[in-house]
């Protein structure tokens, strides 16, 4: 069965390549912050912010593809949009990024390679009048989230 076996391998190459991820990180607190997020929809910072706009009135589209980069919050009516990065695939200048000690080359092409797709994005989404805000997802996780909120909120005001 060839796609059982196709289906097989890619289920291997995402266990190694999240194995390999696991064994990469500092510490203990960084691993269960990057083991938390593998990169995709739906994950867990993104759900909280999605919960708290619809809380606050705010209605948007998820993952439209038609948009530069896949942003993962759309509003159309205001052509704004909102990324919710990851510190680590997406080398945020804060405590939870640091480069691999092991597969350093792995990592260095995977992030830098994340690093200029972010740019060309954003410069996209500029030039064709959207605009566009960056959530980290250590903003997510702070303990005062009124911070975050208050910048989304501006962002969308704005
Ligand atoms: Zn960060």
């Amino acid at each position: 069965m060839i796609s059982s076996q196709k289906q097989l391998i890619m289920l291997i190459d995402w266990a190694i390549f999240n194995w390999v991820k696991f064994l990469d990180v500092h510490s203990p607190q960084q691993r269960s912050f990057n083991m938390s997020r593998i990169q995709g929809k739906d994950t867990k910072p993104e759900m909280l912010l999605r919960k708290w706009l619809w809380s606050r009135g705010y209605r948007y589209r998820l993952h439209r593809k038609d948009i530069p980069g896949k942003p993962d919050i759309i509003f159309p009516g205001r052509k704004k949009v909102i990324f919710v990065h990851g510190c680590f695939w997406h080398k945020h200048a804060c405590k939870y990024f640091k480069w691999p000690k092991t597969n350093f080359e792995f990592w260095e092409k995977k992030i830098k390679g994340n690093v200029s797709r972010d740019n060309r994005n954003y410069q996209l989404l500029t030039e064709n009048n959207w605009q566009y805000l960056v959530v980290w997802e250590c903003e997510t996780k702070s303990r005062a989230p009124e911070k975050l909120f208050d910048k989304i909120e501006k962002f969308l005001l704005s």
